[in-house]
Formats: structure tokens, sequence, C-alpha cells
């Protein structure tokens, strides 16, 4: 059985008593909010926070507000079964209620927030590994050792991102309010994420996600495909989502984000831009068939 590693649990009831924690602690202070994907790789030793800074205690961080019209904000320790299962989200944002209950299994997503999912740690076979295991074949650059294994002679991890509902926010053109005992600031979930598999997100270790902003529907509507070795649960192996603003018939605009396909989601925007000339153009008359020579 593997075993969590000590650490000190806190658990404060505001996000500012949370950042004043975060900044006090520094390097040896992890936040944790549903636990689902932190407890595990500590458990594995990837992260062995001395210090764990819970959010579940904290209110101001759950619950989602707002309607189609002015947008929805979207407390970051929101359960992902509360996204999934919520009416108006399922109604305006569609892809964003199918991702989060495609994510994992009930069990987990009853525990995981909508937060942890977008900070949720990358992936790739030669990490995701006991102790042991990684141990007897050398370690790798992402914790305890200085190769990449995948790509010896590579400068940089390749991690794989492998959030559902990264892709999807990013197709929505959502952003995220960051607080830190700093202050606080909002950037759009595309500048969220760094091309990197150890350093892949773009916020600062003082900063907490607190809230995930959706804007107007506006005539959007959107999907998510996700592609996955098990049907009943598991981790995407590519994650489609699709955000398109329809004009009557027309496609007026048009989003395609990737997810599991590289460090940080990807955008398709020649894929997205040929949806919207092949659905703009009208059709052509009928031609007579051509002879045969
Ligand atoms: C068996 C299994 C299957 C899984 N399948 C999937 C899957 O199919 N798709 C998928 O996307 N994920 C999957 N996961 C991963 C995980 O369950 C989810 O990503 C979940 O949403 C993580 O949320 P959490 O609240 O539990 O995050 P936690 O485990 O609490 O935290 C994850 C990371 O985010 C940080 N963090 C959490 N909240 C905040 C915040 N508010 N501000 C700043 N940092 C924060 C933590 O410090 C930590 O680094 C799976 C996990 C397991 C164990
Ligand atoms: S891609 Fe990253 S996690 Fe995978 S072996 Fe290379 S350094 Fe390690």
């Amino acid at each position: 059985m593997m075993r969590l590693p000590p650490f000190t649990y806190l658990a404060p009831r505001t996000v500012a008593d949370a950042a004043r924690a975060l900044a006090e602690h520094g390097p040896d202070a992890m936040l944790v909010a549903g636990g689902t994907d932190l407890y595990p790789n500590m458990k594995r030793r990837q992260f062995e926070p001395k210090v764990l800074i819970g959010l579940r205690a904290v209110r101001e961080t759950a619950g989602i507000r707002g309607d189609a019209n002015g947008g929805f904000a979207i407390g970051a320790t929101t359960t992902l079964s509360v996204v999934a299962a919520h009416p108006a989200i399922a109604r305006d944002f569609p892809a964003l209620a199918t991702a989060a209950g495609l994510v994992s299994s009930p069990q987990l997503r009853n525990m995981g927030t909508l937060g942890g999912n977008l900070c949720v740690d990358t992936r790739c076979n030669y990490y995701n590994q006991s102790y042991p295991w990684r141990k007897a074949i050398g370690f790798c650059m992402k914790k305890d050792g200085d190769i990449c294994l995948v790509a010896p002679g590579s400068s940089r991890c390749w991690a794989v991102s492998s959030s559902d509902t990264a892709p999807v926010l990013w197709s929505l053109g959502a952003k995220v309010r960051l607080v830190s005992a700093a202050g606080e600031r909002t950037v759009p979930v595309e500048s969220f994420y760094r091309d990197d598999g150890i350093e892949y997100l773009a916020k600062r270790p003082d900063e907490i996600l607190a809230e995930i902003l959706l804007p107007p529907a506006d005539g959007w509507t959107s999907a998510y495909l996700k592609l996955r070795r098990r049907g009943s649960f598991d981790f995407p192996v590519l994650g489609v989502a699709v955000a398109l603003r329809l004009d009557g018939e027309r496609v007026a605009q048009a989003r395609i984000v990737l997810g599991a396909v590289a460090s940080q989601p990807r955008e398709a925007k020649t894929a997205a831009a040929a949806l919207v000339i092949r659905r703009s153009r009208p059709a052509r008359p009928p031609q007579p068939p051509r002879r045969l020579r």
C-alpha cells in the first residue's frame, strides 16, 4: 500500500487567509481542493509539500452565479458533479457540462473541483508511476532526475496536459481570476498555460485560482468529444472542444481547441477557419456532368 508522506494541514475559511498562508509558507506549501490528483501524486512522491492549504472550508469559492446574458462566475472549488448537472450550464455551455461529466468516475467528480481540473498535473508514462518504479529507471527531470526519458536529448519535459475542461474553457473564451496576498488579476484561460511539462501553469505559485468567468453565451454553442482507452473512466488521449457562434444556419465564428496533445491545450485555428468558410459560402449551383474522354 502506498502511504501519504507526513504534512501539516491548514484549513483557512477565506481566500484572503489561504493566500496569506501560501505567501507565508512559500515553496513548502501547496493548495489542495478535492485532492483527487494531488493525494495520489503525493503517495508516489511526485510532490512532497510540508504544508497543505486545504480549500474545502472556503465557502466563497464554491457555487455558480450568473446567467447566459451576463455570463457565469463558477467558483474554483465547485465540484465537477455540480458543474456537470447544472441546468443552465448544460443548456448554455453544453461542452463544459459534458467535459466535467466525463472526468474520471462519479466518486472522483463528487470530490474533484473545476479549479483543480484546470490546474491538474501534466502526465507521462515515465512519471505517473510509483516511487520504486521511477527509481528503478533512474527518475526523470520532472521529479528527482535530470534527463527526459521520452526524449533524452531534450532540455524540456514533454508531459501532456490531460485536463478535460481546460480545452473547453479555452474554446469558450473563459477567464480565470487569480488571487494572491499581493492582489488579484484576471487572465484569459488561453494565457493560463505554458508549453512546458513541468512549469505548465502561467500562474505564480503564490496565486490561488478563485473563479472561472464564462462570457455571455451570445449566440455561441459548443460540444466536447473525448477519446479515451477505457470507456468507463480514463484520462483523455484526445479531447476536442468546439465552440461555434451561429448566425442563423451560418457559422459566423468557430474555435477548436485540442486537449491531451501537448503540454498545454492547442488551438486548431486552421480547422476552425475552414468551418466558417465552408458553411458561409453560398451553395454552388448544380454543375452539368463532365464528359469523360
Ligand atoms: C483514477 C483517476 C482518473 C482521473 N481521470 C481524469 C480524467 O478523465 N480527466 C481529467 O481531467 N482528470 C482526471 N483525473 C484527475 C483529477 O481527478 C481531476 O483532474 C480533478 O478535477 C482534480 O481536481 P481536484 O479538486 O481533486 O484537484 P486537487 O487534487 O486538489 O489539485 C490538483 C492540483 O491543482 C492545484 N489546485 C487545486 N485547486 C486549486 C486552486 N483553486 N488554485 C490553484 N491551484 C489549485 C493543487 O495544488 C494541485 O497541484 C483523474 C484522477 C484519477 C485518480
Ligand atoms: S516527458 Fe517529462 S515526465 Fe516524461 S520522461 Fe520526459 S521529463 Fe519525464
